[in-house]
């Protein structure tokens, strides 16, 4: 496929899934655009070795507030809906889990009682908090599961108001770090202040991305795509080799892309400033905020991560979307298997040295 056509083909798609988000209120148009299926679909039957002729199944479904799309290969159409039914069926069990929209979460129950008492939780909500943490430590405090009260105080989607610098200092102590213990031995999560709040919103749909394939594989799946909107993990190979390709949404031209890269094993993740903002005075305001400033971040127009893993991506691409174009680089050039394209304030495309030779930039 030469890469017009590539590029053709994810304009399609994108139009397709935004013209879906559209209707669907509440819902982003996905940053990154999952077209390995048109691979697929193309290539399914070009010999699966054995005499076997894989089949590929794509289902979309509205979960965790987004659009979920799984792509599914199995050796019979049978197995291959098995494994997107087991994908699905993962990614709402960790919803009911992590959702905060669910008033019976486990994360729910913990920001319920904020300042009061410490809260059981199951293994795998642990894991994300754990993992939030790490990313944390790693991101120089640019991750924050604790922004939630200052995200609400700006309220991006609903009010579009800007709040005062009082305000946010009245929220700051809620969003201090050291004031989330977690307790692996009792596996128990404690929110140290009344008004504490844990929002996963920057790394949980990579783990559900992570799980889901996991659960897919279990059921027999050799390969396929979990997308939740921007947030994308793929696994297996195509019969014929052949990698998954990705478009990069351009973060200020609405429909257009910005780059392509294949991705195989891989996770895809994009922070962006164009998802969920509005403008007040020429300054455009958004839903990713600097947890020291407790403004939006400014130093990006979107991030995009690759790494092996969902959870990794996901959550480095809002850290790094903090960290800022400098930092989040030379961060991104520490760590194996992790390579980003970051559009800067300016516009201008920056891409780490494992993805370069990768990543076809649309000039
Ligand atoms: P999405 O794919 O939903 O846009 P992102 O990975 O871009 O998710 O993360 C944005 C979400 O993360 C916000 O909606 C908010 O809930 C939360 N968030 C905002 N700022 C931060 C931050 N500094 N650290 C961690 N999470 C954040
Ligand atoms: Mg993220």
């Amino acid at each position: 496929m030469k890469l017009s056509e590539i590029l053709h083909a994810i304009r399609v798609v994108m139009s397709i899934s935004s013209k879906g988000v559209l209707v669907l209120r509440g819902c982003r148009a996905a940053a990154i655009c999952a077209i390995g299926l048109l691979l697929l679909l193309g290539t399914g039957c070009v010999g699966a070795g054995a005499g076997v002729v894989p089949v590929v199944v794509k289902r979309t479904q509205m979960q965790m507030g987004t659009l979920v799309t799984i792509t599914s290969v199995a050796a019979t159409r049978q197995q291959a809906q098995d494994a997107a039914s087991a994908g699905f069926h993962e990614i709402h069990r960790l919803e009911e889990l992590l959702s905060t929209w669910i008033g019976t979460s486990e994360l729910s129950r913990v920001n319920g009682s904020a300042g009061k008492e410490a809260v059981p939780v199951s293994p795998d909500t642990m894991r994300v908090l754990e993992a939030s943490l790490e990313m944390a430590r790693l991101t120089d405090g640019g991750f924050n599961i604790l922004v939630g009260p200052a995200v609400e105080a700006w309220s991006v989607l609903d009010r579009q108001q800007v709040p005062s610098d009082r305000d946010l200092e009245t929220i700051r102590p809620l969003t201090d770090l050291n004031a989330l213990e977690l307790n692996r031995v009792q596996g128990t999560v404690y929110l140290g202040r009344p008004g504490m709040r844990v929002d996963v919103g920057g790394i949980g749909k990579g783990f559900a991305a992570d799980m889901a394939v996991e659960a897919m594989g279990r059921a027999g799946a050799i390969a396929g795509v979990v997308a939740l909107s921007g947030d994308i993990r793929t696994f297996g190979r195509l019969p014929d080799g052949t990698t998954f390709p990705f478009g990069i949404r351009h973060p200020r031209r609405e429909g257009a892309v910005l780059a392509v890269i294949d991705l195989q094993n891989e996770a895809i993740s994009t922070a962006g400033d164009y998802e969920r903002y509005f403008e007040r005075d020429g300054v455009r305001y958004h839903h990713i905020l600097d947890p020291v400033t407790l403004q939006p971040a400014r130093d990006c127009q979107s991030v995009t991560v690759v790494a092996r893993d969902g959870m990794t991506a996901d959550g480095l691409d809002t850290g790094i979307f903090v960290m800022g174009r400098e930092r989040g680089l030379a961060l991104v050039e520490r760590l194996p298997g992790v390579g980003a394209v970051i559009v800067d304030r300016d516009g201008k495309v920056w891409v780490s040295s494992y993805l370069k030779g990768r990543v076809r930039v649309n000039e």
